[in-house]
């Protein structure tokens, strides 16, 4: 990409904004969460300086590398865990990540619970649900989304909001309609959906939060 990291920046929250603007379903400005997976700490800082403050990582140790020193020079960055997460990570996922989408299944909520306790600290979840039902993919199935949020609730977890990665080369859009139909019929209304490819879709239903990578540093290694 010729164009600069801020310039692309200002593209992507310009259209943001104008999706928001034209879709009835969007009750507040998306959150941009940029996600720097397989890029480096100066990319993260680049975007920081051209104002951004959400960062999304998908693997627990990448993210350290990256993040646990910036946080501690950059108060302000909030830093989202986005990918799939082996319950004996939970403890180094509480302490680093400021928001968890990827909350979907039994093992990792009991896990995720305990840290919580145990480090006095609040990080609230979003539940992965698997919109598709594809056998291969992580998530709760949405026939089981009610129990499995009763479960968390039980266990205190700050289950906040839904999020699904729609199956690759369909029709996106369906499957950000369906997750906005279950949320609505689970009283939750955080939304994490849309990636560079789909965001504007998803936020025509609805989407709270978009998860940007490409769109935003370039294609990954
Ligand atoms: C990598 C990733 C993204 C960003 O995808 P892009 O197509 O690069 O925008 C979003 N969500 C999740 C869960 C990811 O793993």
């Amino acid at each position: 990409m010729t164009e600069t990291l801020s310039f692309r920046l200002e593209q992507i929250r310009a259209s943001i904004a104008k999706a928001h603007m034209a879709s009835p379903l969007s009750a507040t400005m998306p959150q941009l969460v940029a996600v720097s997976k397989g890029h480096p700490l100066c990319a993260v800082e680049e975007a920081y300086k051209a104002g951004q403050r959400h960062f999304g990582e998908n693997k627990v140790q990448e993210a350290e590398e990256k993040f646990t020193a910036l946080k501690k020079l950059y108060k302000d960055v909030v830093l989202h865990g986005i990918g799939h997460l082996q319950s004996n990570k939970a403890k180094n996922a509480v302490a680093l990540f400021d928001v968890i989408h990827s909350l979907d299944r039994p093992s990792l909520a009991d896990a995720l619970a305990a840290e919580m306790v145990r480090q006095g600290r609040q990080v609230p979840c979003f539940v992965q649900v698997n919109i598709g039902e594809e056998p291969q993919k992580g998530g709760v199935m949405p026939q089981d989304l009610a129990q499995f949020l009763a479960y968390c609730r039980e266990r205190n977890l700050p289950v906040t909001g839904l999020m699904c990665i729609p199956p690759a080369q369909k029709n996106a859009a369906h499957f950000f309609g369906l997750l906005h139909h279950l949320a609505k019929g689970a009283g939750v209304n955080v939304l994490s959906m849309g990636m560079s490819g789909d965001y504007e879709q998803a936020i025509r239903f609805g989407a709270t939060h978009i998860r940007i990578g490409t769109a935003i540093f370039g294609e990954r290694a």
